[in-house]
């Protein structure tokens, strides 16, 4: 698949997350189901803009790109992006452009005026069809990208070549010093890397016109087999001048899991309390495969007998049965996200269990056949529901290489300082104590309300705990009675 990087020229703000997140899904996932994903990602590395801002800074065009691609490939690093498998520069690959240039002019479907190589739109009837509707646009430039030349043959010709100017970076060809117009870029990297005909194309929506098409239009126009099979274009990111250099890990976590809440063709509204909600979502996420983790930690090693309870199984086998669905539909992860929210919920209750079973079996309440049978299966059960949450997660992106409890902690921080509680406070609250209460007694309740899940009713109880009393007694008085009886030896 092709993706449309960057023009680096400024630092990458969400906006450049949206795009290159909702991709990294998807070459995730395509992974996951088992395909081998030849995964190209450019960078437009000379382009006007750069060449302006370069101008403003007293920098070389080339130099500022190169600084500001480095710092566009941290960042997507630290939003847990996977590297392309092919990441080609403009200014690398001048003899793919000329060589695509040629094809077209040899084709008959460009012209040449004074160093400059225009693509002709009259002598290619699909780019009329294409530009249909929206002959205005093109007049401007590209979307006001350049500005307007009046020796055109038509207004709606684009530029393949551009003569050297004054002050700007080029390259020699057979018209002329000069240097690449914005769309043949794609075109020429797209054929190198991927071949004329690949899979999958995407980028912005704003890419569709004029880049995506006049794409099509010279892949086409220099070889008529060209084709892509998929058109891919994410949405917008409103008020996206949040930039995404420089955040903790607790950040970023929670600026994929936003992502990820709207589908990626729709428009995503960027404030403060959807990043707020996000992160509590991350939180729960987070702090559930924690307590997972400590509850199963001493039990990783062992081989453990039984079989998964019947509906355990069912519930994962659902999830994972619609997780398919939803992201081999044009990756729904919104319904992803809704639906691991249930089996985060049967996470939890079965710690619930778990701990409660761990306590009846402490206080000798269970039989040591039948509580560690019963952990069997709850173990069995966390590690099957584990598995599958964690297999979902780095599909989204979510799984995190950070430091699990560095990130807890943050996010812990944040929810607390929102919230205006300390962590000691928070604890409290979490037990559903206050200092007024005696210990002992919000022990005593503690201890009824596991009972009382574990199904035991006040007075089964009471009999168990008296049986328990008469066996210590009776092996006290038997340990007496022997010391006493080797004492007469
Ligand atoms: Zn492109």
């Amino acid at each position: 698949m092709y993706i449309c990087g960057v023009t680096p020229y400024d630092f990458s703000h969400i906006g450049h997350a949206r795009v290159y997140v909702a991709f990294d899904v998807l070459h995730r996932y395509l992974k996951f189901l088992g395909y081998e994903v030849n995964y190209v990602r450019n960078f437009t590395d000379i382009d006007d803009k750069i060449i302006k801002r370069a101008n403003e800074m007293g920098e070389a065009p080339l130099i500022l790109s190169r600084r500001f691609s480095e710092e566009f490939l941290h960042d997507i690093a630290e939003l847990n992006c996977l590297p392309p498998t092919h990441e080609p520069r403009v200014s690398d690959h001048m003899e793919q452009i000329k060589d695509l240039i040629t094809k077209i002019l040899d084709n008959g479907h460009a012209y040449i005026i004074e160093g400059d190589v225009y693509f002709s739109v009259d002598t290619f009837l699909m780019i009329i069809i294409v530009y249909l509707g929206k002959p205005d646009d093109n007049r401007a430039g590209g979307g006001g990208r350049v500005t307007v030349d009046t020796r055109k043959r038509n207004p709606a010709d684009f530029a393949l070549w551009k003569s050297a100017k004054p002050g700007e970076p080029s390259w020699e060809s057979p018209w002329g010093p000069g240097r690449p117009g914005w769309h043949i870029e794609c075109s020429a990297m797209s054929a190198h890397y991927l071949s004329h005909c690949f899979d999958i194309h995407g980028g912005g929506k704003d890419l569709i016109f004029p880049h995506h098409e006049n794409e099509i239009a010279q892949s086409r126009a220099a070889c008529p087999q060209s084709n892509v099979k998929y058109w891919m274009h994410n949405g917008f990111v409103n008020r996206d001048n949040q930039k995404m250099s420089k955040s903790d890990n607790n950040f970023l976590l929670s600026v994929i899991f936003f992502l990820m809440r709207t589908h990626y063709r729709s428009d995503v509204n960027y404030s403060d309390k959807a990043l707020d909600t996000a992160s509590d979502r991350v939180f729960y996420i987070y702090q559930t495969l924690h307590d997972c983790e400590i509850a199963l930690s001493p039990f990783r090693n062992e081989s453990f007998k039984g079989v998964l309870p019947v509906d355990v199984k069912e519930q994962i086998d659902k999830f994972h049965t619609e997780y398919l669905s939803s992201m081999s539909d044009d990756l729904h992860t919104t319904t992803v996200l809704d639906d691991l929210v249930d089996l985060l919920k049967l996470i939890n209750g079965t710690l619930k269990k778990f701990k409660v079973t761990f306590f009846l079996s402490y206080m000798e309440l269970l039989s040591s056949d039948f509580g560690g049978k019963k952990q069997q299966v709850l173990i069995l059960s966390l590690l099957a529901l584990e598995k599958e949450v964690k297999e979902v997660l780095l599909t989204l992106g979510l799984s995190s290489s950070y430091n699990v409890s560095e990130v807890l902690q943050q996010l812990k921080d944040k929810a607390l300082k929102r919230a205006g509680y300390t962590e000691e406070e928070e604890v409290l609250l979490t037990l559903g104590l206050s200092s007024s209460y005696n210990v002992s007694e919000v022990l005593q309740q503690l201890k009824d309300k596991a009972l009382k899940r574990a199904g035991y009713t006040e007075e089964e109880v009471g009999r168990k705990i008296e049986e328990r009393n008469m066996a210590r007694k009776s092996k006290r008085s038997t340990r007496n009675q022997t010391k006493l009886g080797r004492s007469f030896i």
